[in-house]
């Protein structure tokens, strides 16, 4: 099929939920794409925070190729080595003692709430209420949209799941004012992503996880998007020196196979959901599971997060200068490799992305204006270099 072709059948065929970039990717390598055109591209967003080791990273094709020929799937009512690696390696990295896989992170967000609620029902206070965050992201099923923070996302789909307040994020009084006595869990992004990069303050999410503690009310990290090393950390609260009590991850789990999970620590797996009380057909399947454990290892073994922390600091510093020479940048937010230039309205984020896309880099946005770059966690400083030289070009023409 010619890329015209391509973009005709989608367009015909395919829900339009969606306004695509005008490429088709056809395959990647490294930190780069190429589209079915044969231009090549840099690659800043990594397929949406998913791409942490690139494309094709030695050792990652093999361990799904290998599991591919054994079996990809055999129900959640037998056990599979997949399984048993990467429960235990995800919840040894996140000091977590229990994970459930599901398919995706709006599905992570439906179990975490699921087990909130199930751990303050089994403790004698029925009705959970869920406080969570304005300008928030968690995932477009209905249970996770009912927990987003967005107006423009819920309107036309009331009414959504009750029980949910809503706080501003960084702002401890805004949170505390939304406690009642139904209060079962507190869900945060331990740095908002879709909302516009922007991470916890410190001294707020010390005082929410105290806050959690004194009143037996869970505190559910979505690392969905910051998790599996993207700020330089294996997991963002880990430079907060918190715990959540349950961690939501998806994205970069299975760098490209879908794979997402929430993770609880043991007091709430202990009054949490138990047989029969959640499940999935493919969540956990023996080939998302090979790739989430493959991923752990090749994290550990090349020390990746550290790799994320030192490219970070070096994407950190250029952004500045780019924000030193260019007025229409108005703030540069982030933790590690997850950043953010918000610009002025005299120059859109939307119109500064295609731009890019034309002179070979792609670039996301976030929130209202905001340039969004969540790159591959292996990006060299030759690759920032040349995706800083691309948008210098781009926001003076724009
Ligand atoms: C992407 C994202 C989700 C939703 O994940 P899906 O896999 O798209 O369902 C939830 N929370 C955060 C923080 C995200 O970035």
């Amino acid at each position: 099929m010619n890329t015209e072709q391509i973009k005709r059948d989608t367009e015909e065929c395919v829900l339009h939920t969606y306004n695509r970039f005008p490429i088709a990717i056809d395959r990647g390598e490294g930190v780069r794409v190429w589209d079915t055109d044969g231009k090549e591209y840099l690659d800043f967003m990594a397929g949406i925070a998913v791409y942490a080791l690139g494309y094709h990273y030695p050792g990652y094709d093999e361990a799904l190729i290998s599991q591919l020929k054994k079996t990809i799937h055999t129900s959640n009512l037998y056990y599979h080595e997949p399984l048993a690696k990467a429960a235990k390696a995800l919840c040894r990295s996140a000091g977590l003692s229990k994970a459930f896989f599901t398919n995706s992170g709006a599905e992570a967000i439906e179990g975490a709430v699921k087990a909130a609620r199930k751990y303050a029902f089994s403790k004698g206070r029925p009705g959970g209420e869920i406080i969570a965050m304005h300008s928030s992201f968690h995932g477009r099923t209905a249970g996770a949209l009912s927990v987003t923070g967005n107006e423009h996302y819920q309107e036309a789909f009331r009414p959504l799941l009750g029980g949910v307040r809503f706080a501003a994020f960084n702002d401890y009084e805004s949170v505390v004012s939304q406690v009642t006595d139904r209060t079962c869990a507190i869900l945060l992004e331990t740095v908002q992503g879709e909302g516009g990069i922007y991470p916890a303050e410190p001294e707020f999410l010390r005082k929410i996880s105290e806050l959690c503690r004194e009143k037996d009310i869970l505190l559910i990290l979505d690392e969905i998007q910051c998790g599996m090393g993207r700020t330089g950390k294996m997991w963002a609260f880990q430079h907060y020196g918190i715990q959540p009590d349950i961690l939501t991850c998806a994205k970069a789990l299975g760098c490209g196979i879908p794979v997402g999970a929430f993770v609880l620590n043991e007091k709430t797996a202990e009054y949490s959901l138990a047989a029969g009380d959640h499940g999935s057909t493919y969540g956990g399947n023996p080939l998302a599971c090979a790739a989430a454990a493959c991923v752990f290892e090749i994290f550990d073994r090349d020390d990746i997060s550290e790799k994320a922390a030192e490219a970070g600091a070096y994407l950190a510093e250029k952004l500045d200068g780019l924000a030193a020479r260019h007025s229409c940048i108005t703030a540069h937010r982030g933790l590690g490799l997850m950043r953010g230039l918000e610009l002025d309205e005299s120059a859109g984020a939307g119109a500064a992305a295609a731009l890019a896309l034309k002179k070979g880099l792609l670039i996301i946005t976030a929130g209202s204006n905001v340039l969004r770059f969540v790159p591959p966690l292996i990006v060299s400083r030759d690759d920032i270099d040349q995706a800083v030289a691309i948008l210098d070009e781009v926001l003076d023409e724009i």
